[in-house]
């Protein structure tokens, strides 16, 4: 690569440069004749995150906040540049508590927005919620539907202590009911509660309410009612509850798991002509192509095409998040790619 031949590479050389190696060289020749230049040196860090090296991005932003005399605007640049870098290096514990440095000098919006997802992707709910309340005041709100999640999320994450966590976990679920009673969230904790306490048969109420009332977010509970029918013993009544289910709605999740119960039981036909719903509604995806290839061939060799289905979570039928067309094998409760809360259909 040729270099522009300069005595001394002034500020607009620096927009000149063609590639982001080009704009490093030009950058480093900057900062020998300008090293006070903060910006350079914060723009030539976060070059070096997008470059795929972001512990020398945070050794070079982390020399930045030693400066002597930076004033508050900057230092929280120099922050924001830090907390990426810990974020790119996996770091979020380290994120996180450079976030709380940064809102504690300026407590803007984007810092505590990013501060909830830091904390809603470690699992930490009880400063999740602090966070958002936060948000909450600054938009001179009390509540919203994204804090009952959180408090439905919080009596979840209790679920390994029951039944000693009881009647914490029930005191959140509550508070999630009474701002926003009508939340599918609400009946898969619940349902998580009474599993986790031993108490089968109301859980499996919990969950077939779910799919019933909220069959959008079937993809919560289908493998989690499969598994508890199985270990009771009921594993027979599946085969009705999905198409109770399917009277209310058409759910293509619901349909595929109909479709493994029906081959399990050696109804081939049956198994068939929902699959023909499911692509005729959901479209051809190679998963289902090879399916219906599989239960085309003439053999009545059903083992084969159970194992085929075998693997968790319908992988044939991936979830897919309405938000940003992030896809999942596995049922997520929030888009770890947009973030986005119960966005997967
Ligand atoms: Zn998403």
């Amino acid at each position: 690569m040729r270099l522009r031949r300069q005595p001394k590479v002034e500020y607009k050389d620096l927009l000149l440069a063609e590639s982001p190696t080009e704009l490093e060289h030009l950058l480093r020749e900057y900062l020998e004749a300008h090293p006070n230049d903060i910006w350079a040196y914060l723009k030539l860090g976060n070059l070096l995150r997008e470059k795929g090296e972001p512990q020398k991005a945070l050794r070079l932003h982390q020399t930045l906040l030693a400066k002597p005399k930076l004033d508050r605007t900057t230092k929280v640049k120099v922050l924001k540049a830090i907390a990426r870098d810990y974020i790119e290096l996996g770091k979020t514990e380290a994120a996180a508590e450079t976030y709380e440095q940064i809102v504690s000098m300026m407590p803007e919006r984007s810092a505590y927005e990013e501060l909830l997802r830091l904390y809603e992707s470690m699992g930490d709910w009880d400063k999740a919620i602090d966070v958002k309340n936060k948000l909450l005041r600054l938009d001179k709100k009390s509540e919203d539907q994204h804090l009952a999640i959180l408090y439905a999320m919080k009596a979840y994450s209790l679920a390994d202590e029951m039944p000693a966590k009881e009647r914490e976990a029930e005191r959140y679920l509550k508070m999630a009911e009474k701002i926003y009673p009508d939340l599918p969230l609400i009946l898969y904790v619940r349902g998580e509660l009474h599993m986790k306490s031993g108490r089968n048969e109301l859980a499996v109420d919990a969950w077939k309410q779910l799919l019933m009332e909220h069959t959008d977010y079937a993809y919560l509970v289908l493998d989690k009612l499969e598994d508890l029918l199985f270990k009771e013993g009921r594993f027979s009544e599946l085969e009705l509850i999905y198409e109770d289910t399917l009277k209310v709605a058409r759910n293509p999740h619901v349909i595929a798991h109909l479709i493994h119960i029906l081959l399990s039981k050696g109804e081939k036909s049956r198994a068939m002509e929902y699959l023909d719903e499911l692509i005729s509604s959901y479209g051809e995806s190679d998963g289902l192509r090879s399916l219906k290839y599989l239960l085309h061939i003439e053999t009545n060799d059903i083992e084969t095409v159970r194992d085929e289905l075998r693997v968790r979570g319908s992988p044939f039928l991936p979830y897919k998040c309405e938000n940003c067309g992030y896809e999942s094998t596995m049922s997520l409760m929030q888009c770890p790619n947009c973030r986005s809360w119960l966005s997967f259909r």
